[in-house]
């Protein structure tokens, strides 16, 4: 099959959690929010939780993805306030 026709998808679910989470979070925290602050805080969060891969088909919404407990949302959020205090400690572009 060629690369560009494949009909499904892996997909981390995991990663559209934090990236949501992480919305609703950021306007309440003080820290740099540009994109390379937010997707370091995503990357970090991401790095600490378990991933969570789907198949998805090729255009289709992974919306029927939401087997998500309260434990892991638990997880998301604890890594997030982990990942927002070490990225905000730490900004990895020059100061402006
Ligand atoms: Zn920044």
């Amino acid at each position: 099959m060629e690369n560009g026709e494949a009909k499904y998808r892996l997909r981390n679910h995991m990663e559209d959690v934090v990236s949501q989470k992480l919305d609703k979070l950021l306007p309440n925290v003080d820290m740099c929010k540009c994109e390379k602050c937010r997707m370091d805080v995503l990357a970090y969060a991401l790095n600490l939780l378990p991933p969570k891969y789907v198949v998805t088909e090729a255009g289709d919404l992974y919306s029927r993805v939401s087997e998500f407990n309260a434990q892991s949302e638990i997880d998301v959020e604890v890594a997030l306030t982990e990942a927002i205090k070490v990225v905000s400690n730490n900004p990895k572009h020059a100061m402006k």
